[in-house]
Formats: C-alpha cells, sequence, structure tokens
C-alpha cells in the first residue's frame, strides 16, 4: 500500500470484479445500439480501460475533458478543454465516470450531449457519492455507493497524484495539512 494512503476502500479485485459485472449488463442494454462509450478526463481513463475489455459489442469511445468553476455564486458552470471528435447526433451515449459527486458536471454535460441530437444519454460510475449530490442526476449504473469521504486512486487524484493506483483509497489527513 502507498505510505500516503490510510485505509483501502476497494481493492483492485473487488474493483475488477465489478467492472466485469457492469460490462454484462451493459451488453445487454447495448448490444443492438452501437453506443459511443464516452469517457471524462482524466478520472475514467482507469474505468474506461476495464470497460472496453469486457464489452464485447460494437461500439466507439471517445474523450472530453471538461473543467468546472463553480466560483462564488456556484452555478456549476463547465468549460469544455477538449471536445468529443465524433458526432453525437442521432447516436446512443453512454457516458463513464470515476466518482458522480455534486452531480453538476455531469448535469451540464448531458444537457450539452442532447442539444447536439443524442437520443439517450446514460451514465455509468465506478463510484456514486449520493451524500454530496446537489444536481438531480441518477447514474443508471453504479459500481460502489460510497460515504462523502475523498477518494483516490483508479484514475482519482489529489493534486494530479495517485491516479496510477490500482485500489481505491483514503487518503491520510497528514497529506491534506502539508498542502494546506
Ligand atoms: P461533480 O459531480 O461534483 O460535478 O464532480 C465530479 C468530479 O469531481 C469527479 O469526476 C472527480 O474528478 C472529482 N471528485 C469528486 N469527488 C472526489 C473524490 O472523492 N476524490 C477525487 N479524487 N476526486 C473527486
Amino acid at each position: 500500500m502507498h505510505q500516503d494512503i490510510d485505509k483501502i476502500l476497494l481493492s483492485q479485485e473487488e474493483i475488477e470484479l465489478k467492472s466485469a459485472e457492469l460490462a454484462r449488463q451493459l451488453k445487454v442494454d447495448y448490444e443492438d445500439k452501437q453506443p459511443i462509450l464516452l469517457g471524462l478526463l482524466k478520472g475514467s481513463t482507469m474505468f474506461m480501460a476495464d470497460l472496453m475489455k469486457h464489452l464485447d459489442i460494437d461500439l466507439q469511445i471517445d474523450f472530453m475533458d471538461v473543467s468546472s468553476y463553480h466560483g462564488t455564486s456556484s452555478t456549476g458552470d463547465v468549460k469544455i478543454v477538449k471536445d468529443l471528435d465524433l458526432s453525437v447526433r442521432g447516436r446512443h451515449v453512454l457516458i463513464a465516470e470515476d466518482i458522480v459527486d455534486t452531480g453538476r458536471t455531469l448535469e451540464k454535460v448531458i444537457e450539452l450531449l442532447k442539444h447536439r441530437g443524442a437520443i439517450t444519454v446514460e451514465m455509468v460510475t465506478m463510484l456514486d457519492k449520493p451524500e454530496a449530490r446537489i444536481a438531480p442526476i441518477t447514474a443508471k449504473y453504479i459500481g460502489f455507493t460510497i460515504p462523502k469521504a475523498f477518494v483516490v486512486g483508479y484514475g482519482l487524484d489529489y493534486n494530479e497524484k495517485y491516479r496510477n493506483l490500482p485500489y481505491i483509497g483514503i487518503l491520510k489527513q497528514a497529506v491534506y495539512l502539508e498542502n494546506e
């Protein structure tokens, strides 16, 4: 275990089993739909790779990078840092997320994709933190529901570190205090 991690919340094995299970559900629902599997950078990268490996249906993948600036008014407006390359018009879009927290980023992305003509927009997330929700967003496919703690690993970062950990863990408090 990494020295900065206080506790492992979900092991590599638990995560791998769950992504295979989610892919099995998605296969049933998307077999005939040729969906666009859309990853939101950078947190979703490991989850995207795991899902793709197990999802043996015709699909295309794409990525989007959005940054939210909640500012003082907390409007949750998002800025597109990198847009998709594919057109979503007439397509079924499945957004892959690492974690749904307030839901504000996803709310804006879904709105944009529907505005651009996507037929359906659904979400698959490895982690869900419902206690932190502000926007009325519910992912159709959820790996694990977790309490309102700050987690890292499996794509999730703190100051761009820890994304490469193969498990999901809780950071030691000392790491935050050092950076304050
Ligand atoms: P929201 O749902 O609040 O719009 O934003 C979701 C994004 O916030 C996630 O994609 C992730 O980048 C970040 N985030 C939310 N909760 C956590 C957490 O517990 N750990 C980390 N590392 N990032 C988080």
